[in-house]
């Protein structure tokens, strides 16, 4: 056994499983996470997420697989024994403990002798931007501030781990970009490992170090943000992270080693593949892969007719007819839509190098 190895690991699932009646809520995940790592599980509702994180914590069992915490198998040790910090999304304080025994509840469980445990509160108080608030109840803070104590709570005790299950779910906008804020400062400080759940995917991408993808209880993609997005594994990952346009194959299209040829627009061209054959395969094209203005050689020309324009503020998006590829949708800088109409037609240019055939 190779200690080495199993250090770089805060994290193991291996073959993960669960079943309610006929749901398979957890459909064998593997996956692993780094020291340190921000992991976020990115999913719409019902695909699994907070499952797994409750695998993960102890309040539920797996049918099949091992959990492994720091290259031990926890599959049979209680909750508190995983030393794993939680947050949820309805903050689940004690409503009738103050903000200061909230975040101390861990550490007297724990036996931290007095002085320390004051000074680790303090340090916690400090830390999620509260100090001159200890003394207040859970109820006369708002939402935000109670969320913030929420991960004091879970962090006082300096587990391994942090869970957190869509902890800004309930917030308005504005909190939540705060908070988003505050929990990145939060993991660079102190170093935690973190898996975070959300069916939020700015949120994904704003903090994470890698992002898994979960659909139906599987894992359908693992990647870092940029990568994920820019190079997603499959059409579903590229609808769920930037909305991309899933356009049919043209029948001719041959597909090897990594690379799909096409025609499109009269022209032979040639784009990476994820897929290994065209059947079922389709062409993501970004949003924003799309131009309305001349560009280079580079790109794919096809014939437009225009049948929306709708104003988004820093974009325009403009809605597209094309016999090459079907309808597509465009976002588009503001000056290239200003003097476009419903019903033109148009000549469209699409970056051929941010397109890809997916499965
Ligand atoms: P997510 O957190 O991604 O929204 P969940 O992990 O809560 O998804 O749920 C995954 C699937 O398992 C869903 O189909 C859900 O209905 C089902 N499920 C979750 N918990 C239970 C339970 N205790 N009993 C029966 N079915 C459950
Ligand atoms: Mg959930």
């Amino acid at each position: 056994m190779s200690h080495d190895t199993y250090h770089q690991s805060r994290l193991e699932l291996d073959r993960v499983s669960k079943r309610y009646g006929r749901v398979t809520a957890v459909d064998d995940v593997s996956l692993s996470l780094t020291e340190g790592e921000f992991l976020t599980f990115l999913g719409q509702s019902g695909s699994g997420k907070t499952t797994i994180l409750k695998i993960i914590a102890g309040f539920e069992n797996c049918d099949g697989g091992t959990v492994r915490v720091a290259g031990v198998d926890v599959v049979r040790k209680p909750p508190r024994d995983r030393d794993i910090g939680m947050v949820f999304q309805n903050y689940a304080l004690f409503p009738h403990m103050s903000v200061t025994d909230n975040i101390a509840y861990g550490l007297r469980r724990r036996k931290w002798p007095t002085e320390r445990r004051r000074a680790r509160v303090r340090e916690m108080l400090e830390l999620v931007r509260l100090a001159e608030l200890g003394h207040r109840s859970p109820r006369e803070l708002s939402g935000g501030q109670q969320q913030r104590v929420a991960v004091a709570r879970a962090l006082a005790y300096e587990p391994q781990l942090l869970l957190m299950d869509e902890p800004l779910g309930a917030l308005d906008r504005a909190l939540r970009l705060d908070l988003e804020q505050e929990i990145r400062r939060i993991h660079r400080s102190t170093g935690c490992s973190v898996v975070y759940v959300t069916h939020d995917r700015d949120e994904a991408l704003a903090l994470s170090d890698r992002i898994a993808v979960f659909h139906e209880g599987r894992l359908v993609g693992l990647d870092r943000p940029s990568q994920l997005y820019d190079r997603p594994p499959t059409g579903y990952v590229a609808r769920l992270l930037t909305d991309a346009n899933l356009a049919p194959l043209p029948d001719d299209t041959t597909i090897h080693d990594g690379a799909a040829d096409l025609t499109v627009g009269g022209r032979r061209v040639r784009v990476t593949s994820t897929a290994t054959q065209p059947a079922g395969a389709r062409l993501a094209v970004p949003r924003t892969s799309i131009s309305l203005q001349p560009r280079a050689e580079e790109h794919l020309s096809v014939e437009a007719t225009v049948s929306d324009i709708v104003f988004l503020g820093e974009h325009v998006r403009v809605d597209l007819d094309t016999t090459a590829l079907g309808p597509l949708i465009a976002h588009v800088p503001m000056r290239q839509a200003s003097d476009r109409m419903i019903g033109e037609t148009l000549r469209i240019h699409i970056d051929r190098t941010r397109c890809q055939v997916v499965i």
